[in-house]
């Protein structure tokens, strides 16, 4: 079970009993004042904590700098307020908290912080293995294979053995929580030998449209049914070969797009991104803790935000004190509280300031100011 401190908030309690949260098992203490918070966390060792700014008695801040000095391995979430001061913002940084959230801030936003904070797996990326084997006449054989790349189309594989082209592969995935493995067949369509290992790229032969749908769930998105919304989970690549076609029937009413998993996009793939987005017949739309790739695009390509909001996005960071570089989940809202500044972090490896790395003008190019209308 995880310990959790949370200010005695309505809003914050809601939250943790919501359906990102109902998976997760928490021993939950919930804090009237900022004393309050110190004296459990002494008590419990939390993992986390998730701190009003403003409490009375003793201030979320002071609450935050206490906590991480007793129990430096708590994660501390600090929760303020629609506009930040530079006194707040300087604040913020010397209580060492881990993650600041802008109130109001919805259940999914804040377990996509929790989650993050704690290493929990995210919604939709469940585990997959796959067992390569090649295709004989007298049978399949085993081979050890790293899949580096799955899509629809093929595989991009690092094999322990020499692999000529032409040579047929059967390929069994298993994915956790499904007990029906997914079988696929393909063929060798290159392969690069060197260093006593061999860079393959197979092609598969023609998929049944069942398992062609379970394989693009698998690799390329997935759809989570919610309370009063539908979660897409878009992963992995997108390129000339990524196609949405067949999510832009499944998509009804309000929509949040998860873009944590998308790996790399290119300017094909940019493109199809759009237009699926423009035949994508939904009413709003919201993109949740976008990954680099996608918000370095969006940053030059304002369509590939579309008529949606950015609510959450990975930032490059960097510590100049032991070059320690991490991507850090920061809120939209928090950064347009701050007046476009990117909020200062703590290092996860010595403590210290981590910053942006990167251009904030260039990078969060992509957050329009009237995002701070609602
Ligand atoms: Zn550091």
């Amino acid at each position: 079970m995880l310990a959790v401190i949370v200010s005695q908030n309505s809003a914050l309690l809601r939250h943790l009993s919501a359906t990102p949260f109902r998976r997760v098992d928490i021993d939950l203490h919930i804090a009237a004042t900022g004393e309050e918070a110190v004296a459990i966390s002494q008590q419990v060792s939390p993992a986390v904590a998730i701190l009003d700014a403003e409490m009375p008695v003793l201030s979320g801040y002071e609450a935050a700098r206490r906590i991480k000095s007793d129990c430096p391995d708590c994660r501390v979430v600090l929760i303020l307020g629609k506009r930040i001061s530079g006194e707040q913002l300087r604040q913020v940084s010397e209580t060492g908290c881990d993650e600041v959230l802008i109130a109001p801030m919805s259940a999914d936003e804040l377990y996509d912080v929790v989650a993050l904070q704690l290493g929990l797996p995210r919604r939709g990326s469940e585990a997959f293995t796959v067992t390569p084997a090649v295709i004989m006449n007298d049978g399949d054989r085993a081979i050890d294979g790293q899949v580096t790349n799955l899509s629809v189309d093929g595989v991009r594989m690092v094999v322990p053995e020499p692999l000529s082209e032409g040579t047929r592969l059967r390929l069994t995935i298993r994915q956790e929580g499904d007990a029906r493995p997914i079988e696929i067949t393909g063929q060798v369509v290159w392969a690069q030998e060197g260093d006593g290992e061999t860079t393959i790229g197979a092609s598969f032969e023609d998929l049944d449209p069942e398992t062609r749908s379970r394989l693009a769930r698998l690799t390329q998105w997935d759809l989570l049914q919610e309370a009063d919304r539908i979660r897409v989970v878009i992963k992995g690549d997108i390129t000339e070969a990524s196609s949405f076609d067949d999510l832009v029937p499944l998509l009804v009413g309000r929509v949040d797009f998860d873009l944590s998993q998308v790996s790399y996009i290119n300017s094909l793939g940019v493109r199809e991104w759009i237009s699926f987005l423009r035949k994508a017949n939904i009413q709003g739309y919201e993109m949740h803790a976008c990954s680099v790739p996608f918000i370095l695009q969006a940053a030059v390509i304002p369509s590939m935000v579309g008529r949606g909001t950015v609510v959450s996005f990975f930032a490059p960071y960097y510590c100049e004190s032991c070059d320690h570089h991490a991507d850090r989940l920061l809120q939209s809202a928090a950064v347009l509280a701050a007046g476009y500044q990117p909020p200062m972090l703590p290092c996860p490896e010595c403590g210290e300031s981590m910053e942006l790395d990167d251009i904030p003008e260039r990078y969060l190019g992509f957050l329009q100011p009237d995002e701070l209308a609602d």
